[in-house]
């Protein structure tokens, strides 16, 4: 399972990190940047969260 963020369209809202901060942080540079790859199947509903509740779509779920 791989997070894929496509940083052309994120707008650092920080919807995601307000699910996960162990997982996305928003940098300095407006985008989200993620903390840690080291999520695993238990991660998946708040991963699928993440995904679905991004304002601009930017995150999609691999695998
Ligand atoms: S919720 Fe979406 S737009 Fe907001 S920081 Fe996360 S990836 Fe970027």
């Amino acid at each position: 399972m791989k997070i894929h963020i496509d940083t052309n369209v994120c707008t650092g809202h920080g919807v995601c990190e307000g699910i996960r901060p162990d997982i996305f942080e928003v940098g300095d540079d407006g985008i989200v940047h993620l903390v840690s790859e080291d999520f695993t199947e238990d991660d998946r509903q708040d991963l699928e969260d993440a995904v679905d509740q991004c304002p601009t779509q930017a995150l999609r779920l691999e695998g």
